[in-house]
């Protein structure tokens, strides 16, 4: 199963843009000759929320998950990571693949879920929502595209489930489109701001330790209600992330800081304005007094 996610390096086919309205002739049933083969030779990519049920269904911590059944990559250069299934041990099947079928079924990833469509989102630089629009993954192997059925892509994505999915993993894809498409302007991030990230995004478990901390309360104002359901609810707090994420890559503040740590933030914006004063001031200075030198010698 290639990954048909964002982005789309290694697929197949160059995928051809449709929106959900299209329809698809597709099915895929156990018994069909195929069956497995997608699950055989994986390269799929994983969103924040696929982390989050995977690790509640097999009863780990988001940290065992990262550890034990992922891999790190790069999603740019220099830039934000992401994750993808660590395919068995030397082979490249799928560790939850059985003869009868996926082990997970209930909890599969939003990649699985979506194949043979895939997602793509886009965003324009001046824009603030991202679009989305699919694309046919068609590889020789899947039989599924012989069958009688026609769907839309609209009905295709609630019959698997994706609604949720998506809704869940929406402000990840906002956070990558927007570093994607904000580039250079932002420069590149600090090993700390990519760890943070990396953690916000895929290891619930410790952002949850993180947000419980002294040094968080110290710096950000939570509402009892929102710590109350920080406390115990993965999906709110992964929402949370994405909201704490937004406030320290692009500054959208949406999170209200603590008096003090307002008060220290406002006097670093005014230094920081004083000394680019006072440099605008010097260079003024120096290229009035060379002006007065060039006259000098008239
Ligand atoms: S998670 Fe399930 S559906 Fe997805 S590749 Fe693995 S076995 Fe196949
Ligand atoms: S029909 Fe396609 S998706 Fe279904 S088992 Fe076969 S290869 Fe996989």
């Amino acid at each position: 199963m290639s990954q048909p996610d964002i982005p789309f390096p290694n697929s197949p086919v160059v995928p051809t843009m449709v929106s959900e309205t299209h329809t698809i002739e597709f099915s895929c049933h156990k018994g069909i000759g195929c069956w497995n083969a997608c699950c055989s030779n994986i390269d799929i990519s994983l969103t924040p929320y696929d982390v989050l049920r995977m690790k509640t269904r097999l009863g780990i911590t988001s940290t065992e998950f990262l550890k034990d059944y992922t891999v790190p990559y790069e999603m740019e250069k220099d830039g934000i990571a992401g994750i993808k299934f660590r395919p068995v041990e030397g082979g490249s099947a799928c560790r939850f693949m059985k003869p009868e079928g996926c082990d997970i079924y209930t909890d599969r990833p939003t990649a699985c879920r979506y194949y043979p469509v895939a997602l793509l989102s886009m965003r324009k630089q001046d824009e603030y929502v991202d679009r989305e629009s699919y694309a046919i993954v068609k590889e020789d192997h899947c039989k599924g595209h012989e069958v009688n059925r026609r769907i839309t892509i609209a009905d295709y994505r609630k019959e698997q489930g994706l609604v949720e999915y998506d809704d869940l993993a929406r402000g990840w894809r906002q956070l990558v489109l927007k570093k994607k498409s904000s580039g250079p302007t932002i420069g590149k991030p600090s090993l700390r701001s990519r760890q943070i990230f990396f953690m916000a995004c895929y290891d619930i478990d410790r952002f949850r330790e993180f947000v419980f901390a002294d040094s968080f309360a110290k710096l950000f104002e939570l509402k009892p209600e929102e710590r109350e359901s920080f406390a115990t609810d993965d999906a709110a707090l992964l929402q949370f992330a994405f909201r704490f994420l937004r406030q320290v890559m692009f500054g959208e503040e949406s999170i209200a800081l603590n008096a003090e740590a307002a008060q220290e933030r406002l006097a670093k914006v005014q230094e920081k304005r004083l000394i680019e004063e006072r440099e605008a001031a010097k260079k003024r200075a120096m290229e009035s007094e060379a002006e007065g030198a060039d006259e000098g010698f008239d």
